[in-house]
């Protein structure tokens, strides 16, 4: 499965964090970069319209951040925007989690191009949990090399309400949800998919979210 790199521009103030972050991560010289903010205007193009638009742009050299996202950390570039303009995920999570807003763009790397078709959000195997009609079946299946579940792919975003997920978040991560330091919030959904930002550096381990799931399924 490709995985790859929205970036919701509309929020983008062009401070170029991001393009530090990339080059200390990586190790890239001065002068080149993995990802570069190109600025578009200003210009009028109407009376009191104008265009202006700060765009950050992934070069060849992007890697997704392999060596990170592997241990579960967020690449580095989004780990350190501050205006949260950009996702990391499968390029099914993301089309679903663009959903109508405008000014986004999607990058995939040419290394991902031949990728297999393994769910690998965030670098870590994931245990895959479907339920196909969830009042009736559910059918778990073990992904190759499932040694960590720090993101699952569920139908529990379908049929449960935020705020039981959340009641149930908080009893078995207490205090994670208020978290200001948990990276593009404590917990994201893309439609069907449950993710936990930086849940290594949390101690969220697959014990804990495996009995969270356990509870969730369960509402
Ligand atoms: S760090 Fe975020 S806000 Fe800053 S330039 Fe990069 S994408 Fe834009
Ligand atoms: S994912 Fe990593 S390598 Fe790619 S642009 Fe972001 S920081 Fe650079």
């Amino acid at each position: 499965m490709k995985r790859g790199l929205l970036i919701d521009y509309y929020y983008c103030t062009g401070c170029k964090s991001c393009e530090v972050a990339c080059a200390i991560e990586n190790g890239i010289p001065v002068g080149q970069f993995g990802i570069k903010v190109e600025q578009v205007g200003p210009w009028e193009y109407e009376p009191d319209k104008w265009q202006l638009s700060y765009i950050p742009v992934p070069t060849e050299q992007c890697n997704l951040c392999e060596q990170r996202v592997e241990v579960g950390k967020q690449p580095s570039c989004v780990h350190n925007c501050q205006a949260d303009a950009m996702r990391y995920g499968t390029v099914a999570e993301l089309v679903e989690y663009m959903g109508d807003n405008t000014r986004q763009v999607l990058f995939v790397p040419e290394t991902d191009k031949d990728a297999e078709d393994v769910v690998r959000t965030f670098g870590q195997p994931v245990k895959e949990v479907k339920r196909e009609n969830p009042a009736v079946t559910e059918k778990e299946t073990e992904k190759e090399g499932n040694a960590m579940g720090l993101s699952m792919e569920s139908t529990i975003g379908d049929v449960i309400d935020a705020g039981a997920v959340s009641e149930l978040f908080e009893k078995h991560f207490p205090g994670l949800l208020a978290d200001p330091n948990l990276q593009n919030g404590a917990m994201l959904k893309f439609g069907t998919f449950v993710q936990f930002p930086q849940a290594a550096e949390k101690g969220i381990t697959e014990e804990t979210l495996s009995a969270f799931f356990t509870e969730a399924n369960a509402l």
